[in-house]
């Protein structure tokens, strides 16, 4: 799975936020804490680095 193209920024899940990281989407948010009073700060996606990756790789589709 070390291929260099089954990385986060090549898989399906993936959702960039800035040039080397973003989120995955695999799964829902997940609790993050609650230290915010704000509910919607409780559940956040992973972030990732584009580099990274996981078993859940999943190409992402070309058109
Ligand atoms: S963590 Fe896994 S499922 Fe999520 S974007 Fe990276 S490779 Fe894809």
């Amino acid at each position: 799975m070390n291929d260099q193209l089954e990385r986060c920024g090549h898989c399906r899940y993936y959702q960039p936020l800035e040039a080397q990281g973003g989120q995955c989407h695999r799964y829902p948010p997940m609790f993050a804490g609650d230290a915010s009073p704000r509910e919607a700060h409780h559940w956040r996606f992973p972030v990732v680095g584009s580099h990274a990756w996981c078993g859940e790789f999943s190409p992402a589709q070309t058109a």
